[in-house]
């Protein structure tokens, strides 16, 4: 994190005691979702079975990715765990994800929103 520092995303409440649920339940592995909602503002939180092999990497199941994509035109981006590292979006974060959605990290020192088109980092807040 660090640099130029916009938004904020809202997410609904209770929103990141879920996020750090999942993330706590999925390590060591990576936890991993989608946000739906529109512009900056998450209307839902979803958690999406990760089937990567590695640790350090997530990879949504593709059956379950499928699904929801072709039954949605509200998704807003993908949010992941970090388990044992920040909320700094990694190399394979830059490029992996879609491009135009939004990314919500849970690392080791908090939950970091990163903006869709340049990455720019967004203040994560709950809605009251
Ligand atoms: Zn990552």
């Amino acid at each position: 994190m660090g640099g130029r520092t916009t938004g904020p995303l809202t997410l609904p409440p209770g929103s990141l005691e879920v996020l750090r649920r999942l993330a706590a339940e999925a390590s060591p592995r990576e936890a991993c979702g989608l946000l739906f909602g529109e512009a900056l503002d998450v209307t839902e939180v979803t958690s999406i079975r990760n089937v990567a092999d590695g640790r350090s990497e997530f990879v949504m199941d593709p059956e379950e990715l499928f699904v929801v994509l072709s039954s949605r035109e509200d998704v807003l981006g993908s949010w992941h765990s970090h388990p044992r590292s920040t909320a700094d979006l990694s190399e394979a974060d830059l490029t992996g994800p879609p491009r135009g959605w939004v990314q919500v990290v849970v690392g080791t020192n908090g939950v970091a929103g990163y903006a869709a088109t340049d990455h720019t980092v967004l203040t994560v807040v709950e809605r009251p």
